[in-house]
């Protein structure tokens, strides 16, 4: 009797050659990394489908069956190759063909049935698999043996060289025999009350199944497994937080906030209203507030943000937002010192009585003004910090930091947050601002540890944004796309061009980010369309850069006498700030740039976007970047700009039809698998939260949320249920931890 195996056995001492393979090719290294490789799909033997179901290039997997082969011989070349030919369960007829025919004519003998996987092509209008890989199924035939798959259904995996799926399959068949599971991550009562299969035979059933199922059985049990170590974990910390002191901060009678409300030139939404009670409320308790504000951008989250400092201010502390890039904080800075006007010169002359100071630091700023703002931090004529992450940095510190606003959490780690946290006496009250709108599933698991809010409806006057999706390779199309920008400045408007890249140089910052945001929203693959295998060889066109389109467009005839500028990451920050507020003044009428617009950039007076290579940018993140235009009375017009005729153009289409935000993070969701969105593509990991799918799921991760919550409320150590503590300190080890608390 062999040694038990359990999920942490390294492969290698299970089985030989195909541990080496999988280790090589898949970073497939325990048995553990093994079970969580999990089919794409899986094929009927006796129904497999038809090959006339594919389409070119497509990666095929299908059961056919030999009908004749012949070698021939090449007349280009001195070789040979083998061609058989095929049909489907249907007949259709298709051949696969080999250049070294060695091997092949005693393996695909007629009447054979094979599994061949390959990508599709044709030949003399025939279609045709070249060198695929294959593996014989019938009983009779030498190294085969159909019986490897109980019920007739053959499990296909991610396509990895060197090994078949009938060889995956054994191997798993090996591991399974031996198989040691310890005790069940879900809890025997849990399972009970979900109806959900053990953990051994989930994985029996996902591997070696029977039925489809018992394979619909086993992924429910692992989803549902998923969102119960996700929400144990947010449950955790939720205890966590609540286990904290605060100081309650409510603002007093005839304090800041009221003179500021009383300034106020426009009256809060409804929407507002409801969201700031919330916020008080939260405010007005002793442990510390965890709430996430999301809202379009435009919604006024701001507007509610600064009343929630105002109001910490007002009961004697301080307030910091933090910001995701200079250029933001400085906007903040400047939006928030001029709503409050005198309000923001307390203690200085002409200023309000009531009044605090507002003081800005950012990385770029010499020592010399970061001493002095460091100082009035610390002895408090300062209320209000606003800043980037130089507001993290050790040598600050506060003479009583009560509230902390965080704006754009996905830019920032909950180290950062958790750091700047660190720098209050008691637990500072928390509020997370995002314009990304967060469907239900994800608020529920990347933000579950917070409470939030919601800003629906924008503030009246604001006009629609017209999107329409442009082919940049037809040459007119563009003329007319930068003639309706010039029709746009010679209105006396602004607008901006976005490109997805800044040019040649090495990618900085702000381009590093765009690229890991973009891989981040997009995603890898639709679900369903498992098949689809990474397109590895086939470069993408390069994407158009800011330094190349400026000077395209300085040429471009429709645009001529037009002041354009550009603006990227790279530039030094006095030269970005420089041009940003050229362009905010109306000296300059175009603007290219790359994604430091996205944010919570805001010139009313700009109503023009083009987006180059807008195929290049997630769905969430043009929608963002088009809620830049039309931020004032006059309305707006984005135009995506594409060269990708077919991929692309639906989705750009579905951009162009909505401007309801949160429809279109539910398409974008749709896009994208679970992994993706907790941060496997930006890790370089496999994921290990892959089951869920957040569009689907979301039922599955509110039950999962209840059953957690609990558990963490009556054995918050989980003492009474090992199996779960393990897959939680397991499965979310620090870096995923981080990158989920990130999203
Ligand atoms: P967000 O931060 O959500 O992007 P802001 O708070 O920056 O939105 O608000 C966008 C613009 O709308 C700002 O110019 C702000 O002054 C204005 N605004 C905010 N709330 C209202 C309101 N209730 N009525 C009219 N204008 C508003
Ligand atoms: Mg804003």
């Amino acid at each position: 009797m062999a040694d038990p195996i359990t999920r942490e056995t390294r492969l290698s001492k299970v089985v030989g050659a195909p541990a080496k393979k999988l280790a090589t090719e898949r970073d497939i290294v325990t048995v553990g990394d093994l079970l969580d490789f999990h089919p794409r799909r899986y094929i009927d033997v006796e129904t497999s489908g038809r090959i006339t179901d594919f389409a070119l290039d497509d990666h095929v997997a299908i059961v056919a069956t030999v009908v004749s082969g012949t070698t021939s011989r090449n007349r280009a070349s001195r070789g040979s190759r083998f061609e058989a030919t095929l049909v489907d369960a249907e007949d259709n007829e298709f051949s696969l063909v080999f250049f070294r025919p060695y091997g092949h004519e005693q393996a695909l003998q007629p009447g054979r049935r094979v599994l061949a996987r390959g990508k599709l092509g044709e030949f003399r209008r025939r279609p045709q698999l070249a060198h695929p890989t294959y593996t014989v199924l019938d009983a009779d035939a030498e190294g085969s043996d159909l019986d490897v798959y109980a019920g007739g259904l053959v499990p296909i995996y991610k396509a990895t060289k060197g090994i078949t799926d009938m060889g995956l399959t054994k191997t798993l068949k090996l591991v399974l025999e031996q198989l040691e599971v310890g005790a069940d991550a879900v809890p025997d009562h849990l399972r009970e009350r979900r109806g959900l299969i053990d953990e051994r035979e989930a994985y029996r059933r996902l591997h070696l199944p029977r039925t489809l199922a018992e394979v619909e059985s086993a992924k429910q049990r692992l989803r549902y497994e998923e969102a119960l170590v996700v929400q144990t974990v947010l449950a955790q910390r939720r205890a966590k937080y609540l286990a904290e002191q605060a100081v309650p901060r409510t603002a007093p009678k005839g304090g800041l906030l009221e003179a500021f409300d009383a300034q106020l030139p426009f009256q809060l939404t409804a929407g507002q209203r409801e969201v700031a009670d919330e916020i008080a409320a939260d405010m007005a308790r002793d442990v510390p507030m965890h709430r996430l504000l999301q809202g379009e951008v435009g919604s006024g989250k701001t507007v509610v943000a600064l009343r929630a400092m105002l109001a910490a201010v007002d009961s004697g502390a301080q307030a910091a937002l933090l910001a995701p890039t200079e250029v933001l904080a400085q906007q903040h800075a400047r939006s928030i010192r001029a709503m409050l006007g005198p309000l923001a010169e307390g203690g200085m002359l002409g200023g309000s009585a009531q009044g605090t100071q507002v003081a800005l630091l950012t990385g770029s700023m010499t020592r010399r003004q970061k001493e002095k703002v460091l100082l009035d931090i610390t002895t408090g004529p300062v209320g209000i910090v606003i800043g980037t992450h130089a507001l993290i940095q050790d040598e600050v510190m506060f003479a009583d930091l009560g509230l902390v606003v965080v704006d754009e959490q996905h830019r920032f780690g909950v180290e950062q947050r958790d750091a700047l946290r660190d720098k209050a006496v008691r637990a500072p009250h928390l509020l997370v601002m995002t314009a990304t709108p967060i469907p239900r599933s994800i608020a529920m698991t990347v933000f579950g540890d917070m409470e939030t809010s919601t800003l629906r409806e924008l503030p009246r006057g604001r006009q629609p944004i017209e999107t329409f999706v442009v082919p940049s390779t037809n040459e007119r199309w563009m003329q007319r796309t930068w003639q309706r920008v010039a029709e746009e400045v010679a209105r006396g408007h602004q607008a901006y061009v976005i490109c997805p890249r800044i040019g040649e140089e090495t990618p900085e910052d702000d381009q590093v980010l765009a690229e890991l945001e973009r891989a981040w929203r997009e995603g890898a693959v639709e679900d369903g369309a498992d098949d689809a295998e990474p397109p590895h060889d086939e470069e993408p066109p390069p994407m158009r850069g800011v330094h190349e389109v400026l000077a395209q467009l300085r040429e471009e005839p429709a645009l001529a006498g037009l002041r354009i500028e550009s603006m990227h990451g790279q530039l030094p920050t006095d030269e970005k700030d420089a041009v940003m507020a050229a362009f905010a003044s109306g000296a300059v009428d175009v603007l290219v740039a790359t994604t430091v617009v996205e944010v919570g950039v805001d010139v009313p007076n700009a109503t023009a976007m083009v987006i180059l290579d807008a195929d290049r940018f997630g769905i969430s993140q043009l929608h963002q970047l088009r809620g830049r235009v039309g931020r004032g009375d006059a309305g707006g017009v984005c135009l995506l700009a594409t060269r990708n005729e077919e991929a692309a153009l639906n989705r750009l289409q579905k951009v162009a039809e909505t401007t309801d935000g949160f429809g279109l993070a539910d398409l974008d969701l749709s896009l994208r698998r679970e992994g993706d969105v907790l941060g496997a593509q930006q890790s370089g990991r496999r994921s290990q939260l892959r089951m869920l799918r957040l569009k689907q799921d979301a039922d599955l991760i509110e039950q999962a949320r209840g059953d957690a919550g609990e558990l963490v409320g009556d054995d918050p150590e989980l003492l009474r249920y090992p199996g779960l503590e393990r897959a939680v300190t397991e499965r979310l080890d620090e870096q995923q931890v981080a990158f989920l608390e990130r999203g």
